[in-house]
């Protein structure tokens, strides 16, 4: 890539990439920290199940120190880690694995940013709903100096228009990067429908979903590691800030589409009008958990709706909620809740979904 000064040892530690691990397996435990940020470590796992698969159940809970992370007290600074979702390694390849934990409290109770563990009981209390998610994950690309990769230095690039969907030097940067996060992301068999170079020079998208329930956040969380691991190793930075930069550039959102069993099917819609319906009534507790700085970004502009007022319409990019124009044509699908920012945590994007659309948990017990 050009314009850094990142330098590389690959073929340094290629050498010892392909060396046996006499029977051990390596597992890479991953967390989310206070800031909505990922972290990791490595454990060795000293037997391989006889299937050649890890399950759950193999994998022992693990700890970190919580006071380090913002996570925890320094007094009181354990933090457990809970194992809850595996995936094949593709950086250390096979046996390896990459482990999705929860974060757990000394006392029993989840961590205060534990945001899986709520959602993952609603999820369950309306598992018969086949609630299923896509959601697109809209990122910026910075070089080390926190500028966006190939901006001209003390200076802007033309305005956009030439980059969505670019293909071409100056339109687009980073493709590198795009492509081998892509192939990671199959590897690993996260459910990754798509991507796409977006509308400001230097930011991209990818798509996880269809996914049922929890699965959405534990696929998009394990993707979200692999593109900052991966961008590591090129030497640049990923910001999920909804609005990177101030000014006649698009912000980046986490779109996120969503439809019940009941949506899908024909005659679908007015369980889709029903849904908008009880969101509107939630709207300012939806934009609580939609992200960080999400003011700056739903202007009315951009591609987006204001952030004070819930509309939506079909085909409508300005709106709160679109309904894509095939599914108002053919009466049944999915709507699109365009509000949540890049920088949202899935697991409460999905967790009050379901809550306002089908009830909290304790709802579902009396029904
Ligand atoms: P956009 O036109 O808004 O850019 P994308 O193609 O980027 O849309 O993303 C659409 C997302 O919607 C994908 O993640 C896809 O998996 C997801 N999706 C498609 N059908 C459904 C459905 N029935 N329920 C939930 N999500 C869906
Ligand atoms: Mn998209
Ligand atoms: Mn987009
Ligand atoms: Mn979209």
């Amino acid at each position: 890539m050009a314009g850094t000064t990142h330098v590389s040892y690959t073929a340094n530690l290629l050498k010892y990439m392909s060396l046996d691990q006499k029977g051990s397996a390596i597992a890479e435990y991953i967390w989310i920290d206070s800031t909505g940020g990922v972290r990791s470590k490595s454990k060795t796992l000293p037997k391989i199940p006889p299937s050649g698969e890890f399950k759950i159940e193999d994998l022992p809970e693990w700890n970190f120190d919580g006071s380090s992370t913002g996570q925890a007290p320094g007094d009181n600074s354990d933090v457990y880690l809970r194992p809850v979702a595996i995936f094949p390694d593709p950086f250390r390849k096979a046996p390896n694995i990459l482990v999705i934990c929860e974060c757990w409290n000394a006392d029993g109770t989840p961590n205060k940013y534990n945001y899986r563990y709520e959602a993952n009981k609603l999820m369950e209390a309306h598992k018969d709903q086949k609630p299923w998610f896509g959601l697109e994950q809209e990122y910026t690309l910075l070089d080390m100096n926190d500028r966006p990769y190939g901006w001209p230095v003390g200076g802007f690039p033309g305005p956009q228009g030439p980059y969505y969907c670019g293909v071409g030097a100056g339109k687009v940067f980073c493709r590198d990067i795009v492509e081998a996060h892509f192939k990671a992301c199959l590897y690993a068999g996260i459910k990754i429908s798509g991507t796409n170079a977006e509308v400001m020079p230097a930011q991209w998208e990818f798509q996880v979903g269809p996914c049922e329930g929890i699965e959405l956040g534990d696929h998009l969380w394990c993707a979200r590691f692999l593109l900052n691991r991966i961008a590591e190793e090129f030497g640049a930075k990923i910001t999920l800030h909804p609005k990177p930069i101030p000014g006649d550039w698009n912000g980046a959102g986490l779109h996120s589409n969503f439809s019940s069993e009941d949506m899908r099917k024909p005659g679908g819609m007015k369980h889709i009008e029903a849904a908008i319906k009880k969101l509107e009534g939630r709207h300012k507790e939806h934009i609580a958990v939609y992200g960080e700085d999400n003011t700056l970004r739903l202007t009315g502009r951009h591609e987006t709706g204001s952030i004070d007022a819930f509309t939506y319409g079909v085909a409508n990019r300005g709106a709160s909620i679109r309904i894509p124009r095939e599914v108002g044509h053919k009466g049944y699908g999915y709507f699109e809740d365009r509000r949540p920012a890049s920088n949202a945590d899935p697991y409460q994007i999905t967790g009050i979904l379901m809550e306002t659309i089908f009830g909290g948990v304790d709802d579902a017990k009396k029904a």
